[in-house]
């Protein structure tokens, strides 16, 4: 079976969707051709010159990286800074390279969930969920015909509630209809009013998917003119948004919880705010530049909070409530190459996927 660059990026983008990332970063295709077939995948956190050249020796013709190389507009490509070297190796060596940032960082399944399966992290919820991004279809569905209607809509991924599927509310009454002149009706004839017994539907759906269900419904539903709402919601997502918070199997005295930490990451070094005289159970965390999630971490009652590229006076805002740790941003992501591997492993087991060896990291320490 040969598999094109498409069909691991739809993949991945099935549980990252594109939709999720914050409006700054480009995460997408940003080198090559989606319609080549895969030879192998490099899983990186970042992408060097060293990374494309390492994709190379693997015989590996796409990198799958977490940072996009690719941030802003490119007004020449003459190999001025490392972003442009790497680059311009990339397509001379016809190496595609694929980002998924923010919108990895943003699922319930993605890099938070990661270092929280690292730190040994139980009843994992999203830190901060996002707003805005469901939305509520109302549809109308001659009664016989609301139970098939419905699995079509739940096989396009409406009415998932958390661990939960397939959740609607359904209420029945009479919809009425006039076919008019030119009119197919399924139901009733042209130029004569029709009352018929139908179910109203109601049922959440991710916003993303908004086209998809609109399509697959008027597909599955019998009319010829499908009467449906569309409201966009204010809810929470609750597998979506920033940050992640859990418990550790059992509570640690704060310096051991950072012991914990130290060796469940692998950090040569962390920093920390002052060790507080209780225990840790309540685990706050983020990948990467998560400081601004301190406050809601505190309100949600952690314990601790685990993120990365906090400055000085940040530290100070801990004020003595919560426990503050910065593990460096590469340390925070560097296993964000394993879920990108065994994302794909799970589906693609017939392509060669790899880990990066090089350390991209530009920070070291003495
Ligand atoms: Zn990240
Ligand atoms: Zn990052």
């Amino acid at each position: 079976m040969v598999y094109l660059i498409k069909d691991i990026i739809s993949h991945l983008e099935s549980i990252a969707p594109p939709p999720y990332q914050e409006s700054y970063d480009n995460s997408q295709l940003l080198v090559g051709n989606p319609d080549s077939p895969v030879e192998g995948i490099l899983c990186a956190l970042d992408v060097t010159e060293a990374v494309v050249e390492e994709a190379k020796s693997k015989g590996c013709n796409l990198i799958i990286a977490h940072h996009p190389i690719l941030f802003k507009g490119l007004k020449s490509l003459t190999g001025k800074n490392y972003v442009e070297r790497t680059v311009i190796k990339a397509i001379k060596e016809d190496i595609a390279i694929y980002a998924i940032h923010t919108n990895l960082d943003a699922v319930d399944q993605g890099v938070n969930q990661k270092i929280a399966k690292k730190i040994g992290l139980s009843e994992t919820r999203i830190l901060a969920p996002k707003k805005g991004v469901l939305t509520k279809l109302t549809t109308f569905i001659p009664k016989e015909k609301a139970g098939e209607v419905l699995q079509a809509l739940y096989k396009a991924g409406a009415g998932n509630i958390g661990n939960y599927s397939h959740c609607s509310f359904q209420t029945e009454g009479q919809g009425s209809f006039l076919p008019m002149e030119n009119a197919q009706p399924s139901i009733g004839s042209r130029g004569k009013e029709e009352m018929v017994t139908e179910k109203r539907v109601e049922l959440m759906f991710p916003s993303h998917l908004q086209s998809k269900i609109i399509h697959e419904l008027k597909v599955a539903h019998p009319y010829e003119e499908v009467a449906y709402y569309l409201h966009p919601l204010e809810n929470e997502h609750q597998d979506v948004g920033s940050g992640m918070i859990g418990h550790l199997p059992e509570p640690l005295s704060g310096m051991d919880f950072l012991e914990h930490l130290k060796k469940s990451m692998g950090l040569q070094v962390l920093k920390h705010t002052a060790i507080l005289d209780k225990k840790v159970s309540k685990v706050a965390l983020c990948g990467g530049a998560g400081i601004f999630l301190l406050g809601r971490a505190i309100k949600s009652r952690a314990d601790v909070f685990v993120t990365a590229d906090v400055k000085y006076h940040d530290f100070f805002e801990a004020d003595q409530q919560i426990l503050l740790a910065d593990i460096g941003h590469y340390e925070s992501e560097i296993y964000t190459k394993e879920l990108l591997k065994d994302l794909l492993s799970q589906k693609f087991s017939n392509i060669a996927t790899y880990l990066t060896n090089i350390v991209t990291n530009p920070i070291s320490y003495l």
